[in-house]
């Protein structure tokens, strides 16, 4: 046994203090007061696991660690994390827990990484992420609820009830603002509603991987029971593992019946508690009030047990409701703060806008100076639209913020004139799955009649195999609508039709989001396909896609730059990315990529017919004045 400190031991090791406790508090091996008492076997695990630490710079952190334990773990003083932390575009309290993406930013800036002792949760599925981010904090905060159901079955009615005898009316009596979200008090207790209903709006955020509703609630009126948007509702609100409370409304009319509704629910997998399962239905109407107090009870029940919380003073994040330019104000935007408190005052980036604050108002229409944890606000003073589901963040740095737009707004260029190809689709499951990203293949199905969707499903879901899952999260009768490209985006699945059409607002929106529409007419041909991609069979398939065509019209061989050819594009046009196929007297004599494409001096991404440029090809120097250059890429098809 020898006797040591941890002190001691990191300076004989050249090690930080925090290395070496960190590997005792893995061993069991931590002593009282630093002092420790080890045997010669242990001490040498111990040396050579704080050895691979230190040479691998890393640190151990706690998830949840704050900018104190961050500056004692590397051995530095506060004011130094801080100093970084601002540098980052974060200012927080000493004891606030950070992100973890925030906490390696942080420690990397020091030329460390973090070896998290604890480590979180992988950042696979948006589900995961949000049971991390509802998790954070120390400050409970209110619910934000949706409400979601079939067309004209009383949801703005049952928002607007609530709207109207939950609010405080304001002494000015000012108009009634929508902003897309308002908050109520009950029992003393604050809800956020978003008020734009409807599982579209819902599915859309999502799809922008903004998920900001904690409870859905389902309505449902009685005297018409499950319709079927009623059913792609509890789908969308499944996929987003999102607790469901059904409101059983219009109780008012005589012909309501609840007992069907709840019966029809179970067929849904949702079984209420009268009937031995967990769902909540709770009977109401919009027209006589009855039954809303018990809803919002069960909003709050709900919400305590979900234990939502949030840090008021931590890092700014919030969401775009929803966004429009104003002629007399400019550009408006109404965020949801789902963690910090956002000010007047403060430099913002969200989307690629960006913007200091000029005002905030909340959802009554009077100014507000900040705004805090499942808060709307609606702000002022951003340079341009964002969209609805962009993030927002804080920055210190106004300059910082602007480039930051600029940065991303250039790549949101770039991105478009690239093209892009599906996130999901059958031909990259197998690499999906081998890249770690996932281990379920989800299915959004349409088919022409109730006969083939059943047919479909039960043929999908028999599809067996040990590596993957094949889930189907929707089927429905009828042609492929936005809707379910915007649930697939959400849920990172794919879309598959048999016998049915495509609405052009689905194409648009599958492109948009990068979602794999696929049809067929013949089932077997898409059984087939299902069970080849989950083999891991199906090979994209490559196109080439014709750009334009380019005449050389001089040759200039410069002794430093190499060679150019001055051209002219005569038809179409060519960009940087092109790959070329040079022709002479109609045979091809040399096929690759471009060096360099140039107008006058300078380097540029594109030109369209009727320039002239210069080019430079990837290691080949013959070309000839009259040489025709036909200029092409190669892009995945996978429909
Ligand atoms: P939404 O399309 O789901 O937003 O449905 P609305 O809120 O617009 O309601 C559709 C129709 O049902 C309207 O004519 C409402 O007046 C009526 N309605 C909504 N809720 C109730 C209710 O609780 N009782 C009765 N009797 N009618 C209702």
């Amino acid at each position: 046994m020898s006797k040591t400190t941890v002190e001691s031991l990191a300076t004989d090791l050249h090690a930080l203090p925090s290395q070496v406790q960190h590997v005792l508090a893995e061993l069991g091996a931590e002593g009282d007061n630093g002092k420790l008492e080890l045997d010669a076997d242990t001490l040498e695990i111990v040396k050579e696991a704080v050895g691979e630490m230190v040479q691998n710079k890393q640190i151990a952190l706690l998830t949840g660690s704050t900018p104190r334990d961050i500056a004692s773990a590397l051995n530095i003083g506060h004011a130094e994390v801080q100093k970084s932390l601002v540098k980052a575009g974060t200012l927080v309290a000493l004891t606030t827990a950070l992100q973890p993406e925030v906490a390696e930013r942080i420690v990397e800036s020091f030329g460390y990484s973090v070896k998290w002792a604890e480590p979180p949760k992988p950042k696979i599925k948006q589900e995961d992420d949000r049971v991390r981010k509802r998790a954070i904090g120390t400050q409970p905060r209110p619910p934000v609820v949706t409400i979601l159901g079939h067309v004209d079955h009383g949801k703005t009615s049952l928002l607007d009830y609530i709207r109207k005898t939950k609010v405080a009316e304001k002494e000015h009596g000012g108009i009634t603002q929508h902003i897309g979200a308002y908050q109520i008090v009950h029992d003393g207790k604050k809800i956020t509603f978003l008020d734009t209903p409807g599982h579209e709006a819902f599915t859309a955020m999502r799809a922008r991987g903004a998920q900001v509703t904690d409870i859905a609630i389902l309505v449902i009126a009685a005297d018409d029971g499950i319709m079927p948007q009623t059913v792609e509702a509890i789908n969308h609100a499944k996929a987003a593992n999102v607790p469901i409370i059904v409101a059983a409304t219009k109780v008012d009319k005589p012909e309501a019946n609840v007992n069907k509704v709840k019966q029809q629910l179970t067929e849904h997998e949702l079984v209420s508690e009268d009937f031995g399962g967990t769902t909540p239905v709770v009977p109401v109407s919009a027209k006589t009030g009855e039954g809303i107090a018990n809803l919002l009870e069960l909003i709050l029940l709900q919400s305590e047990l979900m234990d939502l919380k949030a840090d008021p003073g931590g890092e700014v994040e919030g969401v775009v409701i929803e966004a429009r330019l104003d002629k007399g104000r400019g550009p408006v935007a109404t965020v949801l703060i789902e963690n910090g408190t956002l000010k007047v005052g403060d430099t913002a980036l969200i989307g690629n806008a960006w913007g200091r604050i000029k005002a905030m108002f909340d959802f009554q229409g009077s100014p507000v100076k900040d705004a805090g944890p499942s808060t709307p606000v609606e702000i002022l003073g951003l340079d341009s639209v964002p969209n609805a589901g962009d993030h927002i963040r804080q920055y210190l740095d106004e300059r910082e913020a602007r480039e930051t737009a600029e940065k991303i707004r250039d790549a949101e260029r770039e991105s478009q004139l690239a093209g892009k190809s599906a996130k999901v689709s059958l031909e990259t499951l197998k690499q999906r799955m081998e890249e770690g990203e996932s281990k379920e293949l989800r299915i959004v199905i349409k088919a022409d009649v109730q006969g083939s969707v059943e047919a479909v499903r039960g043929l999908i879901e028999k599809i067996e195999n040990p590596e993957v899952d094949v889930k189907v999260l929707h089927a429905g009768v009828g042609s492929i609508t936005a809707n379910d490209v915007l649930l697939a985006s959400a849920a990172s699945a794919i879309v598959v039709g048999f016998n049915t059409k495509v609405e052009p607002t689905a194409t648009s929106e599958a492109e948009r989001h990068r979602v794999q529409i696929r049809q067929y007419r013949i089932i077997y041909e898409l059984i087939e396909d299902i069970e080849r991609a989950v083999k891991g069979m199906l090979e994209p398939k490559y196109e080439e896609k014709y750009l334009g065509t380019v005449e050389i019209r001089q040759a200039f061989k410069l002794s430093k730059a190499g060679a150019v050819a001055g051209c002219y594009v005569s038809d179409g046009l060519i960009n940087r990315n092109a790959q070329v196929r040079v022709k002479r007297a109609g045979e091809v004599i040399w096929e690759g990529k471009l060096e360099s494409l140039k107008r006058f001096k300078d380097d540029v991404r594109e030109v369209a017919a009727g320039f002239e440029c210069g080019l430079q090809f990837d290691g080949w120097k013959d070309f000839e004045v009259g040489d025709q250059i036909e200029a092409f890429e190669t892009v995945r098809v996978d429909a």
